[in-house]
């Protein structure tokens, strides 16, 4: 038997329900399946179902067990596997062609792995489990408390929803948080880097007011006439704008 290694961030999915929502959620449309992570294949098997899949596995243990356990698809063309880290293997585009990535993220580099995919011009929507709480910050409306900067960076790019909270039962090793899937359907790709450094500046204090943050690198006085033009109080914290305030106020800053 496979012992789960923690290094990995390995923790099983093994509810046939929320694997089967997982692929009820899916995108309908032609692209090809990029899955980091298949483990030991639980949702790999659905996926070789509907779509032409290319998965991504570090641990060599579980890259042998994938060999054979889909030996049929592998030969057949409907996976190919790569053995490695993804981070590596990811250069600018993680495949040459359109794709949409479907997960079960190994959640100590999840945040990396969605804003890469987010800047990845040849993929299209991300649906990914992660844990709960990094799913409310890339999702959290304007106004909520989880809303920071990767609320605002994932938002300018596409549209953000969760689409099912996942318990710790459902897991092999059972994670010691909930979990949710949650759906980025990209309109376009990240790509201001010098927009998200602003966004660090904005949320570097998240419960002092926006001014005070902003008053590290602007000028005191120039912000106060800025936020009566665009009728922001004050007083406002970072999480009450929404994310085109942000693009407004970034761009009247830097002109
Ligand atoms: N997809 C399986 C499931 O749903 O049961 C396993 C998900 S488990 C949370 C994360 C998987 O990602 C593990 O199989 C782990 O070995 C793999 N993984 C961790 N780091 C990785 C990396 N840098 N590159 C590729 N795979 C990685």
């Amino acid at each position: 038997m496979i012992k789960a290694k923690k290094k990995f961030g390995q923790n099983f999915l093994k509810d046939e329900s929320v694997l089967a929502k997982i692929i009820e959620s899916m995108p309908n449309n032609d692209n090809k399946v990029a899955e980091i992570g298949p483990g030991l294949g639980d949702l790999t098997k659905f996926l070789v179902n509907v779509k032409s899949v290319e998965a991504f596995e570090v641990d060599t243990e579980l890259c042998t067990l994938l060999q054979e356990k889909f030996s049929k698809e592998l030969k057949s063309g409907k996976l190919h596997l790569h053995c490695g880290d993804v981070l590596e293997a990811w250069q600018g585009h993680l495949l040459n062609e359109r794709y949409d990535l479907v997960a079960n993220l190994p959640y100590y580099i999840a945040t990396n792995i969605i804003l890469r995919a987010l800047a990845d011009a040849k993929c299209e929507n991300v649906l990914v489990m992660v844990q709960l709480e990094v799913a409310r910050k890339f999702c959290a409306a304007s106004g909520e408390k989880d809303f920071g900067a990767l609320s605002v960076i994932a938002q300018s790019v596409a549209e953000c929803a969760i689409t099912q909270i996942v318990p710790p039962e459902s897991f092999t090793p059972a994670p010691k948080v909930d979990s949710a899937v949650m759906l980025l359907k990209k309109h376009t790709n990240r790509s201001d880097e010098k927009f998200e450094q602003f966004l660090k500046v904005c949320f570097k204090q998240p419960r002092k007011t926006l001014q005070k943050n902003l008053s590290s690198v602007y000028d005191k006085q120039e912000l106060s006439k800025l936020f009566e033009k665009l009728n922001f109080k004050p007083t406002i914290r970072p999480h009450e704008l929404s994310t085109d305030d942000y693009h407004q106020l970034y761009t009247l800053l830097t002109k």
